[in-house]
């Protein structure tokens, strides 16, 4: 039996080292050390995890229960445990000193062992708590931990509480460790992965039935694959001479849907992987009349039609997603349509390695055509663009652009799915710092840190890099205006007084911890220097946090 505190060395000793490879044989060898039985809940435990991503249990614990639960394993106040929190900026520091130097702390770490088992299963109790007296329960199985755990133990147990281990253990780390361990090719686990969902199983797996068990992973019913995702087309032209022949849909403007069918059982997921079946009634019954299969796997967009039958805003059908209650009512209220795009599974036989064409061909075999998106293969540029006109002019996205030749690749953003739509949303950046050119631009300043105003400090946040997007002309009369705002450089780094502002697209906004403001831009490009704004006029944190919230929605 493994010990926590063992998990909690190989924590604190990936979290000194910046090299992947080396965080990879460290990983590796825990692995394989550990016991049949662990490796799942390690597997899970390294990247954050308590439970499966697929899995419907949650721990529910936030900052605010794990700060009580902290404060009252300590015997000091809340308000002491934010300011620890503060002075070091992470709950699990905090929590060990907290712990360590509160009044409790004599009493504390005197006898046992927390193995790595007994935390799993604590954690599995917390999650099964739910109703009255929930809360309270929840504390008291955390300050059982706590006051069980040594120091270092501390730190990794409240980071794990609120699934945020922050050691720098990805998706990609995680998959080469069970390849080096086990002794099997990494794309064998990366697809055991896209499958399952679980890279617990698929360690267990390769562990126990190595390289043909892995090769015998298949989409299962009821458990959830992560969505294909797309990547931004750069024209209809370059999709065409990337892919010679396009099968052309409609981006809807809805949620998009996955659902699984196993005779008359109809469950239906959310892009988050979320159980929304009882939230759609309506799909469901779309499904059970109109898909002549017993059990199936559909992917594809839910749309909210209104009156005027145009698509309504994708919030609307988001509160159907929230709404428990009264859902005849609001399925009247809000007639849901579906529009299917493809098929992963169908009476046994994992398609998602079979080519889009004959998933295609499947899917209209089994499914009545109402429900299914229309769909047209061509290399017609004219026709393309005459499909992308009809589309917004229904009031949808844009397009889809697919390789007809291309594997459904769960959880991949690739080039076989290429979205074309216009681009709605910019936002107007300072510009508060930039980097030095190499060879050809070394006397031009070419890449540009901006940021965002923050109201209520009046200061500026940076939220990301702009280098795309920009004329060597401009580049140069870039420089030329900047170089006269240079507050200090070192290297090819330098700070620049807040003055310029740049109207800047961007694909997505994401969380991130390398910008002071939070957030980071997804492929931003520089669309104008807007001489005619004032740093004043620049957007506020406030903006970026509001489309991100509506974007997070989706
Ligand atoms: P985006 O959210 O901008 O990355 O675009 C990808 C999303 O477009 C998918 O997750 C779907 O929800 C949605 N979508 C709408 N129509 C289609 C379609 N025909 N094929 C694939 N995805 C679609």
């Amino acid at each position: 039996m493994t010990s926590f505190l063992e998990f909690a060395k190989i924590c604190s000793r990936i979290e000194e080292i910046s090299s992947s490879l080396e965080m990879t044989s460290i990983v590796a060898g825990f692995f394989k050390e550990v016991s049949d039985e662990e490796l799942p809940i390690v597997t899970r435990f390294i990247m954050g995890h308590i439970f499966p991503v697929w899995s419907k249990e949650e721990l529910g614990i936030g900052p605010n229960l794990l700060y009580s639960a902290i404060a009252k394993t300590s015997s000091l106040p809340v308000k002491r445990i934010e300011e620890f929190v503060r002075d070091t900026g992470d709950i699990g520091l905090a929590a060990e000193k907290a712990i360590t130097s509160g009044k409790a702390h004599l009493n504390l770490f005197s006898e046992g062992e927390l193995s790595i088992k007994e935390v799993y299963l604590r954690f599995r109790k917390i999650a099964g708590l739910t109703g009255k007296g929930s809360q309270d329960a929840k504390i008291k199985n955390l300050q059982y931990l706590f006051s069980s755990a040594k120091p270092l133990e501390i730190v990794y147990l409240a980071r794990l509480s609120i699934e945020e281990l922050r050691i720098g253990v990805g998706e990609g780390i995680v998959r080469d460790a069970i390849a080096e361990a086990f002794d099997v090719p990494s794309e064998l686990v990366e697809r055991g992965y896209m499958l399952t969902n679980d890279f617990g199983q698929v360690a267990f797996t390769a562990k126990k039935e190595g390289e043909p068990g892995l090769s015998r992973l298949g989409v299962l019913i009821n458990r959830p694959l992560k969505m294909m995702l797309a990547q931004i087309a750069l024209g209809i032209k370059e999709a065409v001479e990337e892919m010679g022949t396009v099968a052309v849909e409609w981006k809807f403007d809805g949620v998009r849907v996955q659902i699984h069918k196993e005779g008359s059982n109809i469950t239906i997921y959310s892009r988050k992987l979320e159980d929304v079946t009882s939230s759609l009634p309506d799909i469901a019954k779309a499904v059970r009349t109109n898909v002549s299969a017993d059990s199936v796997i559909l992917d594809g967009e839910a749309v909210a039609i209104g009156k005027d039958k145009r698509p309504m805003a994708f919030q609307e059908i988001l509160r159907r997603f929230r709404r428990k209650y009264d859902i005849s009512a609001t399925a009247i209220e809000i007639p849901l349509h579906l529009n299917l795009f493809d098929i992963l599974y169908l009476n046994g036989d994992t398609l998602i390695d079979a080519p889009l064409s004959k998933r295609r061909k499947k899917l209209e075999e089994i499914c009545d055509k109402s429900i299914v998106a229309k769909q047209a293969v061509t290399s017609d540029t004219a026709l393309i663009e005459a499909i992308y006109k009809e589309a917004l002019a229904a009031g949808h996205e844009g397009v889809m652009l697919k390789n007809p030749d291309s594997f459904y690749t769960p959880g991949k953003r690739g080039k076989n799915w290429l979205k074309l739509k216009p681009i709605m949303e910019t936002l107007d950046l300072v510009v508060i710092g930039g980097e030095w050119g190499e060879g050809r631009r070394a006397n031009l300043i070419g890449s540009y840190l901006l940021a965002c105003r923050d109201p209520d400090t009046d200061r500026f946040l940076s939220i990301g890099r702009v280098a795309t997007g920009i004329t060597d002309e401009q580049l140069a009369e870039l420089t030329n205006l900047l170089k006269n705002l240079v507050v200090s450089e070192s290297g090819i780094h330098v700070e620049l007084e807040p003055k310029i502002v740049f109207e800047v697209a961007f694909e997505e906004i994401q969380k991130s911890p390398n910008y002071d403001s939070g957030y980071a831009l997804r492929f931003p490009r520089l669309v104008n220097v807007r001489s005619d704004k004032s740093v004043e006029d620049a957007d506020s944190i406030d903006r970026i946090e509001q489309l991100y919230a509506v974007q997070k929605g989706k």
